[in-house]
């Protein structure tokens, strides 16, 4: 008799426990052995007082079974706890959210008949979603964007890993490196620097914003398209819109050990309960999830059936007909198992192969420069007057010092000495300083004298060195700084 394969699932809140009761009913009826262990994570653990929203059997339930089908966790908006997907994402390294879409039979959209099928790759545990927060002064929030040169390569590498396992044709890079020329650019430069060992691949970058303009001109021309956490946050929402919705975009979240397959929506909690969600969705992510567990055979068989019913459309749900017309989700996951063994007429499944995930050591990364120094340091100061007040008290602080005050900017844009232009400022002021001597380089004791003369006259309340790496400015100038 065939081993029992152990996964975890997590029904999650609002329309959760439905669709992901439909997916597990519809691999038990196509006879897979799996032996579920069920657990909980989001808002009833953050009811019971759980902070994080992940109680440790459920962490302890995933780290053993490394397989997890997951329904969509509710998250506070704009306050409380922290998203408890995103923790668990981190929790478990899963750096890499494969969404896919593709043209379903049957289900109409402005895009029917382009034959849309591509990938979005995105980046899952850097990026704003580091979640690091702070607000600098009572009126003014800071968000982290951080993004790791090892983070990049292994998101690039699973990119053109994921393309040759599916026998795909291309992998578009698309950042805002633009404007963003670190952190955004990092992704671009590790993506160029790599491509070339992918030569049977085609590569090539588009900004981020004009690639949300060519998905919804033109979507025929990606295959897959890798980025950062942000933008492939936004742009695979938009992608499922092409293809007919979030009730039809699942994903993967693969990390080097732990794999979680979810959808891509959220709780949707004005349907939960109510039978009419359209379950696609999940059925879909636990389809990634039997040929991630190897179940190539049965994963087809279901996709089959899930296709076969949507192109037939006699059962289809409320998101596609409209809610009064709509099939209940229990009769749509009938009509699935129903059709298990059947071919959709018009559509045709894709050749999986298991993914070859990029091995890249668990060590923490370093890069080592072949030169490094630091000219200065930038120093935030809550200031509730003047950029010119400002200036002038800082230039009289640092008269005697080996460093001088080269500009002031307010939210980006330099404010001091003052130009011809007046920007709206607020009461957070970048303060750069740099040393007077252009070749030298700033000690962390100097830095540190820098700072306390600037703390005995104002308020500050964080300082970023200056770097120099290999000759090249570790920061980037304020919008008018020459
Ligand atoms: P959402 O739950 O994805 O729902 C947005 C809209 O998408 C719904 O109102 C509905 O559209 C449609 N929709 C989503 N899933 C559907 C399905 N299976 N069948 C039919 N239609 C579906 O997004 P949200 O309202 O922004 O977020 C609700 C909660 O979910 C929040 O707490 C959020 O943090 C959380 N969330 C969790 C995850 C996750 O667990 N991975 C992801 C995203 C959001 P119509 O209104 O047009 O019918």
């Amino acid at each position: 008799m065939q081993n029992k394969r152990t996964v975890t699932v997590i029904p999650g809140d609002g329309i959760g426990p439905e669709c992901v009761g439909a997916a597990m009913k519809i691999i038990d009826a196509a006879g897979v052995s799996i032996e579920w262990e069920e657990r909980h994570a989001g808002e009833r653990v953050f009811k019971q007082g759980i902070p994080s929203g992940v109680p440790a059997d459920t962490i302890e339930s995933i780290k053993k079974n490394r397989v997890v089908l997951k329904g969509p966790l509710g998250t506070p908006v704009g306050f409380g706890q922290k998203s408890a997907n995103v923790t668990l994402r981190k929790l478990f390294e899963t750096y890499a959210n494969i969404r896919p879409v593709r043209e379903f039979p049957g289900v109409t959209t402005p895009y029917s008949g382009r034959g849309i099928d591509l990938v979005v790759v995105r980046e899952n545990v850097e990026d704003l979603y580091a979640g690091i927060e702070h607000m600098q002064t009572p009126g003014v929030a800071q968000c982290l964007k951080l993004i790791s040169r090892k983070g990049c390569e292994k998101i690039v590498r699973t990119a053109f890993e994921f393309a040759r396992a599916e026998g795909r044709k291309s992998v578009a890079c698309a950042t805002k490196a633009n404007i963003m020329k670190m952190t955004e650019g990092l992704l671009k430069k590790t993506f160029e620097e790599i491509a070339p060992e992918y030569p049977d691949i085609e590569s090539w970058h588009v900004i981020i914003d004009n690639c949300a303009h060519q998905l919804v001109k033109k979507p025929e021309q990606y295959d897959v398209i890798v980025t950062t956490n942000m933008n492939g946050d936004i742009i695979s929402d938009l992608t499922s819109g092409l293809v007919g919705g979030l009730g039809f975009a699942p994903t993967a979240n693969l990390g080097n050990d732990i794999a979680i397959f979810e959808a891509v929506h959220g709780s949707a909690p004005k349907y939960a309960g109510k039978d009419v969600i359209n379950p696609t969705a999940v059925i879909l992510s636990a389809v990634m999830m039997l040929r991630h567990i190897g179940e190539f055979e049965a994963a087809t068989r279901i996709e089959n059936a899930v296709m076969v019913t949507i192109e037939e459309g006699k059962a289809a749900t409320g998101d596609v007909v409209g809610y009064d017309n709509g099939a209940k989700t229990s009769e749509y996951t009938q009509a699935i198992i129903d059709n298990l063994g059947r071919k959709p007429a018009t559509w045709q499944a894709r050749d999986h192969q298991a993914i070859q995930m990029p091995t890249v050591s668990d060590e923490p990364a370093t890069v080592v420069p072949a030169s490094r120094r630091v000219i200065g340091a930038d120093i935030f100061i809550e200031w509730p007057q003047n950029a010119e007040s400002l200036g002038q008290s800082l230039d009289s602080v640092v008269a005697d010092s080996p460093f001088r005050l080269k500009m002031i900017s307010n939210r980006g844009t330099k404010v001091y000495p003052v130009g011809d232009t007046a920007p709206d400022c607020v009461d957070h002021w970048r303060c750069r300083f740099v040393l007077r001597d252009a070749a030298a380089d700033a000690t962390p004791d100097m830095v540190m004298a820098l700072l306390t003369q600037v703390a005995a006259k104002h308020e500050w309340m964080h300082v970023e060195k200056l770097p120099e790496f290999n000759g090249e400015a570790g920061y980037t100038m304020a919008q008018g700084e020459d």
